[in-house]
């Protein structure tokens, strides 16, 4: 069975760590979000595709849940020396290395999914992991703080205010001449399923939705969902900032009318929040914490079963 998912970081990468585990013998293709990538230092970083590589491939710092695990942080110190900017993203040693990889073979005119493809060779991450696309199309957000209205990298409102500002708006910027990287409108095509992850809704999923052919391609497939949020909070994390810029509350029933009938065929929430509804939606309630690894594969494992009983 062909499986599809579109994935961000922490939560995708947990909720696909279960998933491969449930579907040993499936194919299962992840499609990356690169909203987030951003480039520091002359290097090419690529936070989402890397945490499901790292996540997968057994290198996470599984406390963090992002960057590498026995991680030293010896090149940072020495860039603050210099007094080099920015100081607030946090680039371990061991991180580093993946990023000149990537950026030696960007220079060499290699496009993103291929260079995904060879870190992975490495990780063996046990799914095929491609990049939403191969064009550089970041996120950026408007803020109002004491600097003035302006727009700032989606990273800059992440990690250095840690969305303490409100944001007014979210843009995907150079999403209009985006083309879905190779592959993935092919894998969509051939899947027999495809399942969102818990992952954010807005800056994660919603970012892939938005690539040019990827929601369309999405339509005719039996789409099932879980949950990022639960009892009306993000269950770690900051989501809930995203959804409050576009308007949208921060509940399972909004973000499933954010998803929409039209893309959706399934959609798991909490216990708590059971009573969601949708015309058009088969909506259950499952335990959606991933607390430990058995949690999560009952949680991959119960989105692949709805999955497989609404195909048939
Ligand atoms: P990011 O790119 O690292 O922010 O990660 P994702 O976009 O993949 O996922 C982040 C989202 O995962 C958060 O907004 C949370 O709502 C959600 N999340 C994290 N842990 C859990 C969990 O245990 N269960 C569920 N249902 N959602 C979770
Ligand atoms: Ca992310």
């Amino acid at each position: 069975m062909h499986i599809v998912t579109l994935a961000g970081g922490i939560g995708g990468a947990r909720f696909l760590r279960g998933l491969r585990t449930t579907a040993p013998a499936d194919q299962i293709t992840v499609i990356g979000n690169t909203g987030d990538d951003i480039t520091l230092f002359g290097l090419r970083v690529c936070p989402d595709l890397d945490t499901v590589m790292y996540t997968l491939g057994g290198g996470i710092d599984e406390q963090q849940g992002w960057g590498r695990a026995d991680e030293t942080h010896v090149v940072k110190d020495e860039l603050a020396a210099y007094g080099v900017e920015p100081q607030w993203f946090g680039l371990g040693d061991r991180d580093f290395a993946t990023h000149i990889v990537r950026s030696q073979m960007l220079e060499a005119g290699y496009p993103l999914s291929q260079i995904t493809e060879a870190l992975c060779a490495r990780w063996q991450p046990g799914v095929r992991l491609l990049p939403m696309t191969d064009d550089r199309c970041e996120t950026h957000v408007v803020i109002d703080d004491e600097r003035g209205r302006r727009a700032v990298h989606f990273q800059e409102w992440w990690v250095r205010l840690r969305a303490s500002v409100p944001a007014e708006s979210i843009a995907l910027v150079g999403v209009e001449s985006a083309k879905p990287a190779p592959g993935v409108l092919e894998a969509i095509a051939d899947a027999d399923v495809v399942i969102l992850p818990p992952s954010n809704p807005v800056v994660s999923i919603g970012t892939i939705l938005q690539v040019p052919g990827i929601r369309d391609a999405l339509l005719p497939k039996t789409v099932v969902g879980v949950s990022p949020i639960i009892g009306g909070a993000p269950v770690r994390g900051m989501a809930d900032a995203c959804l409050t810029a576009i308007g949208v509350e921060t509940s399972a029933q909004a973000v499933l009318s954010l998803y929409g009938s039209d893309l959706l065929d399934g959609w798991l929430v909490a216990p708590e929040d059971a009573g969601v509804a949708l015309d058009g939606v088969r909506v259950e309630a499952r335990p959606l914490l991933m607390s430990d690894p058995a949690a999560t594969a009952a949680l991959a494992r119960a989105a692949l079963d709805l999955a497989q009983e609404l195909t048939s």
